[in-house]
């Protein structure tokens, strides 16, 4: 069976529809690889039982004709999403031993697509992160090199993709947790325009920014999941937007010719990493010879944005994560003498430490008299980083640029300074701030033979021309192919 884990979601689709695989095969197959290089950390939760249930499910779909194009391929969800079948944590002792008794409305849909789940996938605690380092339960190892991080926060689901124990992935991307994981391990993900996914039990951290999305290897993958994942759901997700699902895979084959790719000189400066840039510098010499024309852009606010997303995302997440009280859901202390003791000793012993600090900016920031000096500046600039990408589409049709400013680093070099870690997300975070798509694509590889992504950035609802751009790149390169060794 060996090469079969190599095959993409669409490979993997034609063969179950022709029947030259099964889905029991294919997640039998899937399943041992998970089981095989647990080391990697990827996986949080499994259960053979239901997971060869969903198969056989989807093999008596394809036997009675039914030809979706999803039907019968695995997938395994980032452990935010909550999900019946398996236990859900958000990477959190708070959470641990938590089941749902609902779906997340991406879940069921990737299931009525006929999609088989694999299981949970590790994240950073409540998507907090950029290098997996804060999941409660345990770190996620680089398949490029076992000594360095995935990225984060959906540092699970990129390892599950990159090292092959899953043809693609579910993950959400708040300030660059789609892009800058994939980015790290050298596969593509998609985070579109915020509203086109519903968030209805995805578990939220910040939610005017928590958007969710695919990783896979390929863009055409991509194009695929996140037809079945977009669309309205206006019973369940007050933000969700009433624009219709899209077959994002129609255009993948379109021309690139003459596309204006924008790049943001601010992208270019002294931060980022020579590797880094050689790398971005190449991919956008292939769009050239592609046939598309750069342009050369400027998003002044680009450094306003750390301090902006740092004070809007911890201020929503101390809202948010109120409701983990030890009374609604999970962890509650042993011992107590009373409501408050018991309120206080279960956030004390459920959170760690990234949590508990974004909840104590968080209340920092919203209190009464920092407020206005903080939150309320934050929104303004917040909109002035939105409209500066309005300024730049009027000269582009997308922006191109890095991910972050290096590849991925060491296990433990930043984890005891968050600020360094915040700083790593200065090239994600404009576009998470304005709600636009983006995605990241392999492009090459920097210091120690680690992936560099590229990342490309649409105005809103252009996901297919991203995903059309990042195919045809794709059709032209062979980074998207190469494997970690061992892998
Ligand atoms: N690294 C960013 C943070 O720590 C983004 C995380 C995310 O997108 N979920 O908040």
């Amino acid at each position: 069976m060996s090469g079969l884990h190599d095959l993409t979601v669409a490979e993997l689709a034609a063969k179950l529809r022709s029947k030259d695989l099964s889905a029991v095969e294919v997640a039998r197959h899937f399943l041992a690889r998970g089981a095989v290089h647990e080391a990697l950390g990827a996986y949080l939760a499994t259960d053979e039982a239901v997971t060869l249930a969903q198969a056989a499910a989807a093999d008596q779909r394809i036997a009675k004709g039914e030809a979706t194009p999803l039907l019968g391929v695995p997938i395994a969800h980032k452990d935010i999403f909550v999900t019946k079948d398996f236990p859900t944590t958000a990477g959190s002792r708070m959470l641990e031993g938590y089941r749902s008794p609902f779906d997340a409305s991406v879940v069921a849909k990737l299931a009525q697509a006929g999609m088989v789940t694999l299981g949970k996938l590790n994240c950073d605690e409540y998507a907090m992160g950029s290098s997996n380092e804060n999941s409660a339960f345990k770190p996620v190892k680089n398949p490029w090199d076992l000594s360095r991080i995935p990225g984060g926060s959906s540092g699970g689901s990129a390892v599950a993709v990159a090292a092959r124990l899953a043809p693609a992935a579910t993950a959400t991307d708040t300030g660059g947790s789609i892009r800058q994981p994939a980015s790290f391990t050298g596969i593509t993900g998609i985070k579109p325009t915020y509203g086109r996914a519903s968030r209805y039990g995805m578990i939220a951290f910040a939610s005017s920014l928590d958007q969710a999305g695919p990783m896979a290897r390929t863009a055409e993958d991509c194009a695929l999941l996140l037809s079945a994942i977009c669309g309205p759901d206006p019973d369940r997700d007050s933000t969700s937007l009433d624009v219709p699902a899209e077959d994002f895979t129609l255009a993948l084959n379109a021309p690139v010719e003459g596309l204006r790719i924008g790049v943001p000189k601010e992208f270019f400066g002294e931060g980022l990493a020579p590797d880094v840039r050689a790398a971005v510098d190449a991919a956008l010499k292939e769009y050239q010879k592609l046939g598309a024309k750069l342009v050369e852009i400027s998003l002044p606010r680009t450094e306003l944005s750390i301090p902006v997303y740092y004070i809007i995302a911890p201020a929503e997440a101390s809202s948010n994560l109120s409701r983990f009280d030890g009374v609604k859901f999970g962890h509650r202390a042993k011992d107590y003498s009373d409501l408050l003791e018991m309120y206080k000793k279960t956030r004390a012993e459920g959170f760690g430490d990234e949590v508990k600090r974004r909840i104590m900016i968080g209340t920092y920031v919203l209190s009464h008299g920092y407020y206005d000096a903080y939150y309320l500046q934050a929104q303004k600039i917040r909109r002035m980083i939105a409209d500066d990408f309005q300024q730049a589409f009027k000269l582009c049709d997308v922006i191109a640029g890095p991910v972050a400013p290096t590849v991925a680093w060491k296990i433990g070099e930043k984890s005891d300074d968050p600020v360094a870690n915040y700083l790593a997300d200065i090239f994600t975070l404009p576009a998470s701030l304005a709600g636009l798509p983006g995605m990241s694509l392999p492009a090459g590889f920097g210091a120690g033979g680690m992936p560099v992504g590229l990342q490309l950035i649409g105005n809103y609802f252009g996901e297919a021309k991203l995903l059309n751009a990042a195919h045809r790149f794709q059709q032209a390169t062979d980074h998207h192919q190469r494997r970690p060794e061992g892998f």
